[in-house]
C-alpha cells in the first residue's frame, strides 16, 4: 500500500477537507494491523465525528473495514438467507422472535448479533439465559443451524471486520460513539461481510434510542441503506418507536418468556406490530412472497404452532435446552418481586425509555463495563404502559431482582422518577413510523 502523511492527512480532516479512497484505506489498513498508533486514528475519528463525511467517503470507510477481515458471502451459498439488524433499544426481543417465525414460513435467516450496548438490551445477552445456548459458533457451526432449523443468531465471529473491533473499542473512550458515518460504516462492514441476500433494519426513533430525533433516525436509515448500493445485500429500513419500552418484559430471562409467548400467539400487541412488519418486508424480500401472502403465511405460522416448533429447533440446534418452551422454571428465577404502584389515578404519558434502560442495566441485566457479568434474572415487567389509564395503588411494574441485594424503597422511588402521569392520555405515536428502501 503507498505510503501517506497521517499528520498531513489528520491535519486535512481537521480542516474539513477531503480524504481520497487510498487514504482512508491506508488508515484503516493501518491501523488494524497496528502501523498506525491509537493516538492518530482518535484523531481521525474525532476529526470525522465533527466534520461528518461525504457519501463517497463513508462508501470507502465501509468497504475499508469490511474488507479488513473474512467476507463470507453468505448469498452465494443459498437461494436466499436474510439478516436483520436493530440500532437497539429496551425490551426490543424482535430478533428472537423473528428469526424463527420467518424460519417457519420457508425462508432462511442468520444474524451476527451484539451484546447489549449502554442502556440498550443484546440479543446475544438474552439468548445467553437459555441454558446451554451457545452463541459463539464457527461459521461451520453457523451454517449448520440453518440447515437444521433454517434460523441462527450467533456473536460476530473475530474473522468479521476486526477493524471495526478496534476502532469500537477506540471510539468507546474518545467520545465519537454518537457519528453518523461511524455508526454506519461500523454496523454495514459487519453486515456486508456477512453478506446476506437481504438485510432488513430496524432504525429506533425516541427517548429509548441512540437517535432519539426523528429526523436522525432517517438519516441513518437513509446512510445504512446508501453504504449498501452495489454490495449485492438488498436492504430495507423500518423506522419503529423507541419511545416506550417494547413489550412488557426488559431483562434477559423475561425477555426469553416474552418471545416464546409470541411465538405461541399470546405476545404483547407492540411487539407483535413491529416484529410482523419486519417479517413481512423479510419475506417479501426474499420473492417468495407478496405482502399479502407473507402476512397469511405468518399468521398461518402462529396459529399452527409452527413458529413455536421452529423456536424449539433452533434452540436444540445452538445447543440449548428447547424444553423451556414448557417450563419458564427452567429459566433462570429472579430471587424477589417488587411491585411498583401508581401513586395517582389518570394516564401514564411518558416512559423516558433511556432511563428505564439504565434502570434495567443497574439491576445487573446489562453491563456498566465489558467485563461485568451479567445477571440473567434480572429486569423489569412493565405491567402498564404508556397511553395506559390506572387508579392510584394499581400495580404499574414489577422490579425482578436476580442476586444483587437492593434497597426496595430507593429502586421504586428511582422507577417513579422514570413515569410521568398526567390528567389526560398522550397524543398516540405509531409502532411503525415509515419504511425505507
Ligand atoms: N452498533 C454498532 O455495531 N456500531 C455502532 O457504531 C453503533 C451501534
Amino acid at each position: 500500500m503507498a505510503e501517506h502523511s497521517p499528520y498531513e492527512l489528520l491535519n486535512r480532516k481537521r480542516r474539513g477537507g477531503p480524504l481520497d479512497p487510498r487514504e482512508i484505506e491506508f488508515f484503516v489498513d493501518g491501523y488494524t494491523r497496528g502501523a498506525i498508533p491509537d493516538y492518530q486514528m482518535s484523531a481521525l475519528l474525532m476529526a470525522i465525528a465533527i466534520n461528518g463525511m461525504t457519501a463517497d467517503e463513508m462508501a470507502t470507510l465501509t468497504q475499508a473495514m469490511l474488507k479488513s477481515g473474512e467476507q463470507w458471502h453468505l448469498r452465494d451459498s443459498y437461494d436466499f438467507i436474510a439478516d436483520k439488524h436493530s440500532t437497539g433499544g429496551v425490551g426490543d426481543k424482535v430478533s428472537l422472535i423473528l428469526s424463527p417465525w420467518v424460519a417457519a414460513c420457508d425462508v432462511k435467516i442468520g444474524m451476527l448479533s451484539g451484546r447489549g450496548l449502554g442502556h440498550t438490551g443484546g440479543t446475544l445477552d438474552k439468548l445467553e439465559a437459555i441454558p446451554r445456548f451457545n452463541a459463539r459458533l464457527s461459521r461451520e457451526e453457523f451454517e449448520r443451524c440453518v440447515a437444521d432449523a433454517n434460523c441462527v443468531i450467533s456473536t460476530s465471529t473475530d474473522g468479521i471486520a476486526p477493524a471495526d473491533k478496534k476502532i469500537y473499542a477506540l471510539r468507546d473512550v474518545t467520545g465519537t460513539v454518537e457519528s453518523l458515518p461511524l455508526i454506519t460504516a461500523s454496523i454495514m462492514s459487519k453486515k456486508l461481510a456477512m453478506g446476506a441476500s437481504g438485510l432488513i433494519l430496524d432504525v429506533k426513533t425516541g427517548s429509548g434510542a441512540f437517535m432519539r430525533i426523528y429526523q436522525d433516525s432517517k438519516a441513518l436509515a437513509q446512510s445504512l441503506i446508501a453504504a449498501a448500493a452495489g454490495s449485492g445485500t438488498r436492504v430495507e429500513a423500518l423506522i419503529t418507536d423507541m419511545d416506550r419500552p417494547l413489550g412488557v418484559a426488559a431483562g434477559n430471562a423475561n425477555e426469553v418468556i416474552e418471545t416464546i409467548e409470541c411465538l405461541k400467539g399470546k405476545g404483547p400487541a407492540d411487539v407483535m406490530e413491529v416484529t410482523e412488519a419486519q417479517a413481512i418486508r423479510t419475506l417479501v424480500m426474499s420473492r417468495k412472497y407478496d405482502e399479502a401472502s407473507a402476512k397469511r403465511a405468518l399468521d398461518e405460522a402462529l396459529s399452527s404452532g409452527r413458529a413455536l416448533e421452529y423456536g424449539r429447533k433452533w434452540i436444540a440446534a445452538q445447543g440449548g435446552d428447547p424444553a423451556i418452551c414448557d417450563d419458564y422454571s427452567l429459566l433462570p428465577q429472579p430471587t424477589n418481586t417488587i411491585e411498583v404502584k401508581a401513586p395517582q389515578s389518570g394516564f401514564i404519558t411518558h416512559i423516558d425509555t433511556y432511563l428505564a434502560g439504565m434502570f434495567t442495566v443497574d439491576l445487573g441485566a446489562g453491563r456498566k463495563k465489558a467485563d461485568d457479568v451479567i445477571d440473567y434474572a434480572a429486569g423489569v415487567m412493565f405491567d402498564r404502559k404508556t397511553g395506559d389509564a390506572v387508579n392510584a395503588g394499581d400495580v404499574i411494574a414489577r422490579i425482578q431482582l436476580g442476586h444483587a441485594k437492593k434497597d426496595h424503597e430507593e429502586l421504586k422511588a428511582r422507577f417513579l422518577g422514570v413515569v410521568k402521569f398526567g390528567e389526560e392520555p398522550p397524543p398516540p405515536r405509531p409502532m411503525v413510523h415509515e419504511h425505507l428502501t
